[in-house]
């Protein structure tokens, strides 16, 4: 057994498996894939002391860090299941068990998808799902936003600041935001908000996004709107499904509920980065979190017998 056991190889996992591998402890990552969500990334402009990167780019050069430690990494590993106990197990897919005195989940989330033609074609080609890294992208644009629960209100307020024109686009004839949102992205003059609207297609020229068609649910009408840039703000889904029907408590969003030291429901399980409720998920947020969890897993071993 390990005395830490990471679950999930993104920022966040890779994070704690170095400040736990730091202190000489018997360390073990797996994942699905190395990197997580960086993978994804082609621009990344935001990841402080670096002006600029690319997601796999960033991914070589955190893989070649954690090499530099002891760490035991087992990667193309699904986790399906984690016991707990002294030594929690974590079921691996292919029927093997491993087990830590501590685990640390980092097993991150997705952005939902629109499921429209176009979407996949245009990802990163001005289909966005991250205000926070590709607002800047847009700069004097017009730009789409779909979904007006809080996320999407907040990012039409974000985005109005920075491009020509934001147009919200929600399905339902009612917004979900909070009314202090609505209020904020009303007063400003450059958001406008369509309700009843469902997406049907991204549109483009073969490179690049050029606007969007959307159903009017009201008159059954086809409509378009010219936009430079897609930002989709319909939910980020945690990654825990292999925990529902667990011991472990989820928020009801599906989310790891943590303490400021990563602790978990369970006092020798603890989370970090995107798969918990922490309120905002950036790559260094997740850093940070993973750092911090593996030093909260570490306090907790030195404070606890070995079984
Ligand atoms: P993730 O990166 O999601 O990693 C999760 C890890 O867990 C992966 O290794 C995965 O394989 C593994 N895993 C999941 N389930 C299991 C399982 N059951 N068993 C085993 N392993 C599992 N942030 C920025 O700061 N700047 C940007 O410019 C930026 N751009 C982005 C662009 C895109 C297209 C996307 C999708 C995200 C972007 N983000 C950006 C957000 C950033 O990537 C995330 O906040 C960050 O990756 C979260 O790190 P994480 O380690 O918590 O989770």
């Amino acid at each position: 057994p390990y005395e830490v056991l990471i679950v999930g190889g993104g920022p966040a996992g890779a994070a704690a498996a170095i400040y736990a591998a730091r202190k000489g402890i018997r360390t073990a990552l797996v994942a699905e894939r190395f990197g997580g969500q960086v993978m994804d990334t082609m621009g990344i402009e935001n990841f402080i002391s670096v002006n600029y990167t690319e997601g796999p780019k960033l991914v070589a050069s955190l893989e070649e860090h954690v090499k530099e430690y002891d760490v035991d990494v087992f990667t193309e590993q699904q986790a399906v299941s984690l016991t707990e106990g002294d030594y929690v197990k974590i079921g691996l897919e292919n029927g093997a068990t491993l087990s830590g005195r501590s685990v640390i989940l980092a097993t991150g989330a997705r952005w939902r998808e629109m499921n429209v033609p176009g979407e996949q074609q245009y990802r990163g080609k001005g289909v966005a799902y991250c205000p926070h890294c590709d607002g800047p992208l847009f700069k004097g644009k017009r730009v789409a936003v779909i979904g007006g629960g809080n996320s999407g209100i907040e990012a039409a307020i974000d985005l109005a600041g920075i491009v020509e024109h934001v147009t919200v686009l929600e399905f339902a004839d009612t917004l979900r935001a909070d009314e202090v949102l609505q209020r904020k992205a009303r007063s400003m003059p450059n958001i406008d908000i369509i309700k009843s609207a469902q997406t049907t297609e991204v549109r483009g020229d073969g490179n690049k996004v050029i606007g969007l068609t959307y159903t009017d649910r009201e008159t059954q009408e086809s409509k378009q709107v010219d936009v430079a840039g897609i930002f989709v703000q319909i939910g980020l889904i945690p990654n825990t499904d292999w925990l529902k029907g667990g011991p472990l408590k989820l928020s009801k969003h599906g989310e790891i509920e943590i303490d400021s030291r990563g602790t978990t429901s369970i006092p020798n399980v603890f989370a970090a980065g995107d798969v918990t409720n922490v309120p905002f998920k950036q790559i260094i947020i997740a850093m940070g979190a993973g750092s911090t969890a593996a030093l909260g897993a570490f306090d907790h071993l030195i404070r606890t017998p070995a079984p």
